[in-house]
């Protein structure tokens, strides 16, 4: 076992960071398929439970496969402390929810993953929790919708789809100038490409299905911040909610953050090319890369992100028709809205992840009929570059 703080490098502590080795002494992690846990004796039972001995009770609570995910991910992440999720969504509804109450106020980004605007939207006003919604690449907007009750300020960067950036830096200036808490939702860069918590964010979640995983076999969340904020909001939330994520899960996941560094730094160098590619062919009317220096907020990319993305959003010429037929003539690239994966996969957001805002919330977000979002997976780089062009001639 080894709680040892260390100062390992981010590709040593997705391999090693967190591992509780049983006796057996296994290489692998070992994967806790257990609810419960026995106790030597009842006093032991009345100890663990008043906290006064360390070790597992149930495992909605903890579990020795899923606590390994939780370090690993806060070694990762430079967090102290986390929870780990069924799903992302798990995850955001669970930060958001455990730190307002009724009469609190929100103030989030517009361009959020479509559920995450759902709960916003939609779920927290239900319970007397108001949301303001603002084009987050301008701070000037989220000084205007500041009220006296607001506690808590959510964002996504990059966007879905069209990889908006915001300035996390200057967000996190203003929550800590009103004391309310920043939530960054940062799936799209993954954990290696931007550091919320080192910008000044205060707690980050993830959908661990996407980069984490990788390989597209389960759902899965994090939730990561200070200890002080998860004892004080999350914990009992957590405990008595009951997001929990599996240990089977959990192990999946562990296995998929060994190889992360790796994925994401293939997937990034195909997606830079392909973007590239993309950006000089005269069907295609824009391309949006956070990795490209055209790209409408490169400064903030270069301040706030190491990388580029593993994602491409494209604006195809000629509307939905275009589009669907770009789509339908790949080969190798598959249609499908999951994200991050080792296959390469395209979606069209208008009729798919998108299709339950209005025509008018689509345009706020840039998000046209020929708009597409298209997630570069393991594939070899030419591979993918042939697929594209021979789709786009086959479209004509
Ligand atoms: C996928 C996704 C989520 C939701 O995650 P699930 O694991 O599908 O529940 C939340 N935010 C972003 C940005 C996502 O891409």
């Amino acid at each position: 076992m080894s709680t040892k703080k260390r100062n390992w490098k981010p590709q040593t502590a997705l391999v090693h960071g967190g591992t509780l080795r049983s006796g057996f002494g296994e290489t692998s992690e070992a994967i806790y398929l257990t609810q419960g846990y026995v106790y030597e004796t009842a006093q032991a039972a009345e100890a663990r439970f008043k906290g006064e001995e360390p070790g597992f009770i149930y495992s909605r609570y903890a579990n020795p496969t899923v606590d390994m995910f939780e370090k690993r991910m806060c070694a990762l992440e430079g967090a102290e402390d986390a929870r780990a999720t069924a799903s992302g969504m798990a995850a955001v509804t669970a930060a958001l929810l455990c730190s307002v109450k009724a009469g609190d106020h929100i103030v989030a980004a517009r361009a959020l993953f479509g559920s995450c605007r759902w709960v916003v939207e939609t779920l927290a006003p239900r319970y007397g929790i108001e949301a303001t919604l603002v084009d987050g690449t301008d701070i000037a907007n989220w000084e205007k919708a500041v009220r006296p009750n607001t506690k808590l300020f959510f964002l996504e960067s990059p966007t879905n789809p069209t990889l908006e950036v915001v300035d996390i830096t200057a967000v996190a200036a203003l929550a800590n100038s009103i004391g309310a808490r920043l939530v960054v939702d940062n799936v799209f860069a993954t954990p290696l490409q931007q550091k919320p918590l080192q910008l000044g964010a205060h707690i980050v979640v993830y959908s661990a299905t996407k980069h984490i995983d990788g390989q597209g076999r389960c759902l899965g969340g994090v939730i990561l911040s200070d200890k002080e904020w998860i004892d004080k909001n999350l914990h009992d939330y957590f405990r008595h909610t009951g997001p929990s994520l599996s240990p089977f899960n959990a192990w999946t996941l562990l296995k998929g953050l060994e190889t992360l560094p790796l994925r994401v730094r293939q997937q990034t160098e195909s997606a830079g090319k392909i973007a590239d590619f993309l950006a000089e062919q005269p069907r295609i009317a824009r391309v949006i890369y956070p990795g490209r220096t055209d790209h409408p907020q490169a400064d903030i990319v270069r301040k706030q992100m190491s990388g580029g993305s593993t994602l491409i959003c494209l604006d195809v010429k000629g509307g939905k028709q275009a589009a669907f037929a770009l789509q339908n003539a790949l080969d190798i690239v598959l249609i499908s809205n999951n994200l991050g994966d080792a296959k390469s996969l395209i979606t069209h957001p208008a009729t798919t992840t998108h299709k339950n805002l209005t025509d008018e919330a689509r345009a706020e977000l840039g998000i046209g009929p020929g708009t597409l979002r298209l997630s570069v997976g393991l594939e070899d780089t030419d591979d993918l570059l042939e697929d594209i062009a021979q789709a786009l001639q086959a479209a004509k």
